[in-house]
């Protein structure tokens, strides 16, 4: 078994890149990918750790982009892409760009801050930071309401002010998709579509034709496997991916104790990805 998508505490995770290595060592995973939202720190400090343990780890990045609105004035809807380096580490350029994307949310937490003072909650930047390391993200803040008591877990903090659809949502400036999937290729990696389900959910064969542009874009792969997934998701999704060509990535997307119940390897034990899909991955 491997898991290709997980997160460590330099994004929104809550294990140290350190601890996820020898989690997943313990667990016994044949593969381990790191994919922190928009920062490459955490598979840079595992590296050194998974050599030593003899572990197999996949440099990988999260991006959260938006599809180019249809319609002047509307908003894109968002959607995430992993990117995997199994060659070689991802060019200089790109990796100047992700520190712009970086900005933008820091600019972002200082929105959300205010956002949040403003519906009442003492929420301080500075607080949220200590949580978030090197950057912090919705989940920080969410722990932070769970802690002073504004909500009784990150869920509710989700549900009632943080979601896209809720009350204290601001907006965040995200590359485009079309951008994304472009410059995660031209920097020597494989682009996939994360928990495609999120997107699939409310039309599957509009979702089918966006599937085939993306593909035109550059895409080279779609999550089959994710804790949000079915057995008929799936089997739906790697079929999918056969008709358009595609490969297929997984993972459990584990955050630690930010996605409670949510294990390594395993999601809520309906993840079981085979140790194929990287050795596939690797012969493209
Ligand atoms: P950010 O990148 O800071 O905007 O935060 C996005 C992260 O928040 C995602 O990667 C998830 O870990 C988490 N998240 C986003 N939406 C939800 C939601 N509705 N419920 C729970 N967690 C969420
Ligand atoms: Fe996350
Ligand atoms: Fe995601
Ligand atoms: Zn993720």
């Amino acid at each position: 078994m491997i898991d290709l998508h997980t997160h460590t505490d330099e994004s929104d995770g809550t294990l140290t890149a350190f601890q996820l290595v020898d989690a997943a060592v313990a667990l016994g995973l044949e593969a381990l990918g790191i994919t922190d939202h928009d920062t490459l720190a955490g598979y840079n400090d595992a590296a050194p750790r998974a050599r030593e343990a003899g572990l197999d780890l996949v440099c990988g990045i999260e991006l959260s982009t938006r599809r180019r609105a249809r319609a002047a004035g509307i908003r894109g809807r968002s959607i995430h892409l992993l990117g995997y380096f199994l060659r070689e580490a991802p060019a200089e350029g790109f990796r100047e760009w992700l520190e712009g994307i970086r900005l933008a949310r820091r600019d972002r937490n200082e929105r959300l801050a205010a956002r949040l003072r403003s519906l009442g909650m003492d929420i301080a930047i500075e607080e949220v930071k200590r949580l978030g390391r090197s950057q912090a993200g919705r989940p920080h803040f969410a722990r932070l309401m769970v802690e002073k008591g504004y909500v009784a877990n990150i869920q509710e903090a989700f549900d009632l002010y943080l979601d896209e659809e809720a009350r204290a949502y601001v907006e965040r400036d995200e590359p485009e998709l079309e951008t994304g999937i472009r410059m995660i290729a031209g920097a020597g990696g494989l682009a996939s579509l994360a928990h495609p389900v999120r997107s699939s959910r409310r039309n599957p064969p509009a979702f089918e034709k966006d599937v085939g542009e993306m593909r035109e874009m550059g895409l080279a792969a779609i999550e089959a496997y994710h804790s949000d997934h079915r057995p008929a998701d799936t089997e739906f999704f790697l079929a999918l991916a056969r008709r358009h060509g595609l490969a297929v990535t997984g993972g459990s997307d584990f955050h630690g104790d930010n996605k409670p119940g949510l294990a390594l390897g395993t999601g809520y034990g309906n993840v079981a990805v085979p140790r194929e899909v990287l050795d596939k991955l690797r012969r493209l």
